[in-house]
C-alpha cells in the first residue's frame, strides 16, 4: 500500500469481533468494520447509530484495528459502506492483506468497482423497507457466482414481491439468493414453509448474532 492510501480516511462507527451472523459466511469468526452514514431510511434498520457520528481513521489505523483482533474473515458494513468512496479503497487493502473479505451493501449504489475479490452481498430492498424505489437493477449485471442477493422480509407483500423479483430478473442464476425473516415481524416458520410450498430456489437464513444476543450493539 502507497502512502497517499495509507493516509486515506474514512469515518467509523465502530470495528468489533463477532460471529458472522449472514450470508454465505454464517458462522465465522468475523470482524466487522462498520462505517458512518447511509442514504437510505429503511423502515427497519437496526443499525441507525450508525447515520451519523462516527471517528475518521486513517485506513492504516483501520487495518491495524482489524489485524489485532486476529481472524481472517472480515465483513465491511455499515450504514451503507460504499457512500464513502474511500471504501473501495479498503476494500482492496484487506484483500491485499489476504483476508476472505464480505461487504454488505444496500444494492442503492453503484457495486462495479468493487474489488472482484470481495464477496458481496446486497440488498434488493422490499416494499416494507420504504426504500424499494432506491434498488439500483443495473448492479445486477455486475453481481459473481459467489455473491448474494438478499431481500428481508416483513410480510406476504414482501414475500410475494421478493418471489416477483426472483423469476422476472432470474436471480438464481446470477448469485446466490437469501430470504431473511425481519427480526421479531416475520415468522420464520411461516416464511420456510412458503419457501417450501413454492420450491425457491433461494436460502432461508437467520439472523445468528440476533439468537444469540438480541439487539445489541456491537455484536
Ligand atoms: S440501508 Fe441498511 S443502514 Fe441504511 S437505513 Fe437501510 S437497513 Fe439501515
Amino acid at each position: 500500500m502507497g502512502e497517499v492510501a495509507a493516509a486515506q480516511e474514512l469515518r467509523i462507527t465502530e470495528i468489533f469481533l463477532s460471529i458472522q451472523g449472514e450470508s454465505a459466511s454464517v458462522g465465522w469468526p468475523t470482524v466487522f468494520v462498520r462505517l458512518t452514514g447511509c442514504p437510505l431510511r429503511c423502515v427497519y434498520c437496526d443499525t441507525t447509530y450508525s447515520f451519523t457520528g462516527g471517528e475518521l481513521m486513517t485506513l492504516e489505523a483501520i487495518l491495524d484495528q482489524v489485524e489485532a483482533h486476529g481472524v481472517s474473515h472480515v465483513c465491511v458494513t455499515g450504514g451503507e459502506p460504499l457512500a464513502q468512496p474511500e471504501c473501495l479503497d479498503l476494500l482492496t487493502a484487506l484483500c491485499d492483506q489476504g483476508y476472505q473479505v464480505s461487504l454488505e451493501t444496500s444494492g442503492a449504489l453503484d457495486i462495479s468497482r468493487v474489488d472482484p475479490r470481495v464477496m458481496t452481498v446486497m440488498d434488493l430492498k422490499t416494499p416494507s423497507s420504504g426504500e424499494a424505489h432506491r434498488n439500483l437493477l443495473s448492479n445486477l449485471a455486475h453481481l459473481k457466482p459467489t455473491d448474494q442477493i438478499k431481500f428481508v422480509l416483513a410480510g406476504r407483500e414482501d414475500y410475494d414481491w421478493a418471489v416477483d423479483q426472483l423469476r422476472q430478473h432470474d436471480l438464481a442464476s446470477k448469485a446466490q439468493v437469501l430470504f431473511s425473516p425481519v427480526f421479531k415481524d416475520q415468522s420464520p416458520a411461516d416464511l420456510a414453509e412458503w419457501i417450501l410450498h413454492d420450491k425457491l430456489p433461494v436460502r432461508m437464513q437467520l439472523q445468528l448474532h440476533k439468537l444469540l444476543w438480541g439487539e445489541a450493539r456491537g455484536r
